[in-house]
Formats: structure tokens, sequence, C-alpha cells
């Protein structure tokens, strides 16, 4: 349904687009204010689809999972970027009559003349900037969030700028209802999914720290526990986006994913230490009240299409993994595979061990150096995974663990002919 209001909405905007063409001067300044004109145009449908992937909309985030929409949103970010730099170019080299001496003066004219759309032009221009990876990687992830909160002002000053003066939405009141629609929907899910739902989630459940539990020097379990948490539709295998409401980083929110499946009662989550939130989390006090968004991810026992499964836990993301040990259906089988860089350092062993002994199932501790050498005979290469688990290729494979472990780790699988609706990753960066 949303994919085919989306695809009806694009088809609208390019007929709009393409009856401008009737109404364009003469010539190549004539068809470069066109081409400014529509580039405007699809500028903010294309802005308004990246608000609407990072909009946490359950029926979306249920079919596709939250990575995937936010591997587009970032994908698209790079073609709105360039519509939304051609907008200005494109019509200062129109009105300039395609001579250089007229863009120049044209481009000065019209930054200074509409303020609020160069305002927010220059907003765009800096978020997705620094949104680039290499960029992105320099900043806090706080700081780099605080930026990125910029672009949804930067959305209200281009829709304002576009119904005073957008050429092919004046005269037509129908279109600039169609235009205000496109800018309510966005709004509208933003307000329910990203606050309204996780406002009255929160609200519902009263969740608060139980405990705090050191599994070694740098890993540190949460328990929690609030109303009605029977009712919380979590699974195990899932995350949720937390905010622990202590003097020292209520302001900071963090993914982590469930280390138990949810009891009823109980929620857990296990976290290595990185950096100052995941630091402060083992210093929390009992009573220590949290906030939280989701739950999120299709990483759950439900993605399973075989009878026969294959889990691989790669340092913290061991996390979901245990979960999903307890959720998956005693008839399944499962082998496991958990990947540390030294046995002293891998996280939640013995636990993991016993659900392992409980269901009858096999499991490996894969040691070794991080990093990928491309030996075939690696630890977790296609020769070792062959060797340890023969008939991978009947499986489905739940793989979690850092970006770069879980990327390597897929084309090893392909390789070994396990086809990708039989693999399922959780990685642990958005
Ligand atoms: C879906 C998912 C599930 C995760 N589950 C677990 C888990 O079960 N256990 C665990 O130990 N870790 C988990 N992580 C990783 C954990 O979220 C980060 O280690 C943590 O947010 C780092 O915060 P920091 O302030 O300590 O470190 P920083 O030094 O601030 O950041 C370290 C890294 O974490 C990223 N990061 C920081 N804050 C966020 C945020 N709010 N959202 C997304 N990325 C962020 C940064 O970009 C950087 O790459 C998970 C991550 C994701 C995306």
């Amino acid at each position: 349904m949303l994919v085919v209001l989306a695809g009806l909405n694009l088809g609208a905007v390019t007929a709009l687009a393409l009856a401008g063409l009737a109404t364009a001067g003469p010539g190549a300044a004539g068809l470069l204010t066109w081409a400014g004109r529509g580039a405007g145009l699809f500028a903010e449908v294309l802005i308004v689809a990246q608000v609407l992937l990072a909009a946490r909309i359950p029926a979306l985030e249920r079919a596709v999972g939250q990575d995937t929409l936010m591997r587009w949103h970032r994908g698209l970010g790079q073609s709105t970027l360039a519509v939304v730099l051609a907008h200005p170019l494109l019509l200062a080299a129109g009105y300039g009559g395609a001579q250089v001496g007229g863009f120049l003066s044209q481009s000065w004219t019209l930054a200074t003349t509409y303020l609020t759309a160069t305002g927010g032009f220059l907003l765009v221009v800096v978020t997705a900037t620094l949104s680039v990876r290499t960029a992105r990687r320099r900043l806090k992830y706080e700081t780099w969030y605080a930026v990125h909160l910029t672009t949804y002002l930067a959305i209200l000053l281009a829709f304002g700028h576009q119904l005073a003066v957008g050429h092919d939405l004046a005269g037509s009141p129908l279109i600039a209802l169609w235009w205000k629609g496109q800018l309510v929907a966005a709004a509208g899910c933003l307000l329910l999914f990203r606050i309204g739902l996780p406002l009255a989630r929160s609200l519902r459940h009263r969740l608060r720290v139980v405990s705090v539990v050191a599994e070694s020097d740098d890993v540190a379990s949460v328990y929690l526990t609030g109303r009605h948490l029977d009712r919380l539709p979590a699974q195990g295998g899932q995350f949720l986006v937390w905010r622990f409401l202590h003097r020292r980083g209520w302001w900071q929110a963090h993914p982590y994913s469930l280390s138990a499946a949810p009891s009823g009662d109980v929620l857990r989550i296990t976290v290595r230490a990185v950096g100052d939130g995941t630091r402060q989390l083992a210093r929390m006090t009992p009573g220590t009240r949290v906030i939280f968004e989701g739950p999120y991810g299709i990483f759950t026992a439900d993605a399973r299409t075989r009878s026969r499964v294959l889990l691989i836990g790669a340092g913290v993301g061991i996390t979901p993994i245990r979960a999903l040990l307890e959720e998956l259906p005693r008839s399944v089988d499962v082998v496991l595979l958990h990947r540390a860089s030294d046995p002293s350092d891998a996280v939640l062993v013995d636990e993991t061990r016993a659900l392992v002994n409980a269901r009858g199932a096999r499991a490996w501790m894969v040691s070794g150096p991080r990093g990928q050498s491309a030996d075939p005979d690696r630890p977790l290469g296609p020769n070792h995974v062959r060797a340890l688990v023969p008939d991978v290729a009947r499986r489905d494979v739940y793989l979690c663990g850092p970006p770069g472990f879980c990327a390597a780790t897929i084309e090893v699988l392909r390789q070994l002919a396990v086809p990708d609706n039989q693999i399922h990753h959780e990685s642990f960066e958005l």
C-alpha cells in the first residue's frame, strides 16, 4: 500500500514537472529554467521519502527491518543532495540566459532574495556533507544527530518557499493542497511513530533498571522490569533504542539488542563498553527510569524458512543470538558458532552453552585475531565453515556482529551457496 502510494506520488510529480515544459521559455535558457523548477519539485519529494524512511513506520519496519530502511535513507540522501544542488544552479543558469556572467549575478540575486530557501538549502548541504561516511566517523554520534535534526527545519523552510513562489504550484489550489498533504503525511508519521508511540509505550510500561551485573571487565548486563511487559510486542533477536534517565547520560539514546528472550516481566540487555554511553551503563543504580523506542528489527525466529538453523555471533553480537537460542522452537536443529578474538574475551559463554546443551544442539567457539584475511582456511572462512557445518546451504543462517564481520561472513555464506533469503543478519551499526 505504502509502496503504491509512493509510486503514485512520484508519477504525479513527474507529470507535473513534464507539464511545465509546455510553458517553458525559448532556447537553452528556457530549458534550464524548466529543469531547475523540476529539480525543486523532485527535491521535495525525495526529502519527504527520506523522512518517511526514517519515521519508524511499523509496517515498513516489519517488512524490511530498520537497518535496510536506514540504508535506503542514506542511499537516497545522495540523490536528494544532487537534486537540491541542481535546483538553484539550474535556475540561476536559466535566469542568467545560459551565460557565465548572468549565472553568477543570478546566483547572488536568488540567494539574497529567497533567504528562507537559502537557509534551508545550506542546512541540507551541511547535513548531507556531514553524513558522508568518512565525515560521520569523525563526529560524536550525538553531534552528528543534532546536526541531522536541523534538516526538519530545512524541510519546513523549503516547503514554505515552494508554496510561496513555486511556479508549478501557483494557480492551482488542488496542487497546493496535494503538496501540503505530503508535508502533513511526513510530519504526521514522524510525530506519531518517533514521538507518540515511544512515549505511549514508555508511559505504559514504566521500565526501570532492576540490577546491573558485570559479565566481565568491560561487559555488563542490565536487567529491567516494568508494568504489563507481557504485552510489549518484543521478541528475542530484536533491539530497542534505550534512553536511561540518569544524570550522566539522559540525553543519549542507544540501540541495544535483547540478550535474553523477554520473559513477560523482565527484559535484559548486555552491553560492551566502547564509549561514554556504554561505559555509564555499568554505573547505573537500580531504580533508574528508562524511555525507549521499539522494539525494532526482523532478526527473529519468525524469519526462519528451514527446520535447520546456523547461528553465528561475533563478540558482543552474541546477545541477540543468545535470545534467539531460547526462542527457536525445540524441533529446530541448531548449530552455534561463537566467534571471539580470544575465548576469555567471549560474552555470555556459560549461559549460551547451557542453552545449547538443554536443546541438544551443537556449538563451537571459534577464536583467532580480528580482521579478514583472504585465506580460505581462516577462522570462519569458507573451508572452515564447510568443515564445521557441511549442510550449511540447507540452513537458515542468523548472523550478528560488527558490520565488517557481517559483510565478510555473508560473502562466505554466498560462496557456500546459502541462498540470500536464508541469510538473516543484524549488524551493530545503523
Ligand atoms: C541494532 C543495534 C543493536 C545493538 N546491540 C548491542 C548490544 O546488544 N550490545 C552492545 O554492547 N552493543 C550493541 N550495539 C552497539 C551500541 O549501540 C553502540 O556500541 C553504542 O551505541 C555506543 O555508544 P557509546 O556512546 O558508548 O560509544 P560512542 O563512542 O559514542 O560510539 C561508538 C560507535 O557506536 C555508534 N553509536 C553511538 N551511539 C549510537 C546510537 N544512538 N545509535 C546508533 N549508533 C550509535 C557510533 O556511531 C560509533 O560507531 C547495537 C547497535 C545497533 C545498531
